[in-house]
């Protein structure tokens, strides 16, 4: 079979790239080359987390591939049939479990038996969805699409030890239904989680007393903020934020590091949180453009809004238009500002054994 060719170094350009063609090729049963991977990143090519998204990705689905090493800039990824089941993949570095995750995630849905999925790296990673993201904003929206996924974490990764735990069981579904969520209550419920990984409980205690202020000077004073001592080998903090309104959860979250001190984290979580309220959309960036696949998936035409229309949504849009030109995506907006999207999925179903 022709592969399908992926430029890498393409819009956005970074590891996203790989991981959504990854997720396409082992779902459609497609092979692809993946070429110029991250060529424009300061540290180009497979990094630990891309190399474990290429060999997990391989594992589940017996694939055949070339250029798995650490740094190459090119991937040639042959798949077989997906197998559901029992899989343990260890990152060895604290790069990002949920973006593990998230590369297998597409092919396991559809694959035929259900699958428990241990990862082992960073569960709190700067610009990557958090453990708590995955578990409390993008599972509960995947459900909306009719995905049977549960994601927890287990214990947390920080950098620079990682050795987090992050575990999600899948079942499997036939085919996923579009979504259309209503736009967000601006008194959306908000539900919170202060947390701190061997640092005294009062560093959590201010990161909520701040946000806790800084929400109730937007008029969102019912908002509720719980503490939590995550176990961990490492040291962290982070504050996570959840706006929930019309069965939908968007998630924002803050990360603390060496001499940052907790009013800046939790003000940088309240802020993500208040542009997406000011917008007034469905979705916040992230979840877009980590939906945007199961849209195209799904039998039917889904629709929202989104805070921003981020390069990562605009890449995404493109790798999907590489392996499914028969799905219909609208992206309306200017980049960096808000936007629209409307997506005619395709309805894919299990491929037969
Ligand atoms: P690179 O180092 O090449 O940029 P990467 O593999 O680390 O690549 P990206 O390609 O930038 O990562 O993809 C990051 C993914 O993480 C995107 O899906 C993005 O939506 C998601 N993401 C980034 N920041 C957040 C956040 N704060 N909350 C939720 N998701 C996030």
């Amino acid at each position: 079979m022709d592969f399908i060719s992926i430029d890498g170094s393409y819009l956005e350009g970074g590891g996203q790239i790989l991981r959504t063609s990854l997720s396409l090729s082992a779902l459609l049963q497609k092979p692809v080359r993946i070429s110029r991977i991250r060529a424009g990143r300061s540290n180009p090519g497979l990094q630990l987390q891309h190399l474990t998204a290429v060999k997990a990705a391989a594992e589940i689905c017996d694939a055949a591939v070339k250029g798995a090493s650490l740094g190459s800039q090119e991937v040639h990824f042959s798949p077989s049939q997906v197998k559901g089941g029992d899989y343990d993949f260890d990152i060895g570095s604290a790069g990002s479990t949920t973006l593990v995750l998230q590369t297998i995630l597409p092919p396991l849905l559809f694959a035929s038996a259900d699958s428990r999925v241990k990862i082992t790296g960073g569960t709190s990673n700067p610009f990557a969805p958090s453990g708590f993201f995955m578990q409390k904003a993008f599972a509960p929206a995947l459900a909306k699409f009719g995905g049977r996924v549960s994601v927890d974490v287990k214990r947390w990764g920080w950098f620079p030890q990682g050795a987090g735990v992050l575990e999600s069981t899948i079942k499997p579904v036939e085919s996923l239904k579009p979504i259309a969520p209503e736009a967000t209550n601006p008194h959306p419920k908000i539900r919170g989680h202060s947390i701190v990984s061997n640092l005294p409980l009062e560093i959590a205690e201010r990161m909520k007393a701040k946000a806790l202020r800084e929400l109730a000077d937007m008029g969102q004073s019912d908002a509720k903020i719980e503490l939590l001592n995550a176990p961990s080998i490492g040291i962290g903090a982070e504050l996570f934020l959840l706006a929930e309104s019309n069965g939908l959860a968007n998630g924002f979250s803050a990360l603390g590091e060496k001499s940052k001190p907790a009013h800046k984290v939790a003000g940088e979580a309240v802020h993500a949180l208040k542009v997406f309220l000011e917008a007034g959309t469905t979705l916040e960036e992230h979840l877009a453009d980590q939906l945007l696949l199961y849209a195209a998936l799904a039998k039917g035409e889904s629709s929202f809004t989104v805070s921003r229309v981020d390069r990562h949504l605009i890449t995404n849009a493109w790798v999907l238009r590489q392996f499914l030109p028969e799905c219909e995506i609208e992206l309306r907006g200017n980049e960096g500002e808000k936007g629209e999207v409307k997506v005619s999925g395709t309805g894919f179903t299990r491929l037969p054994e």
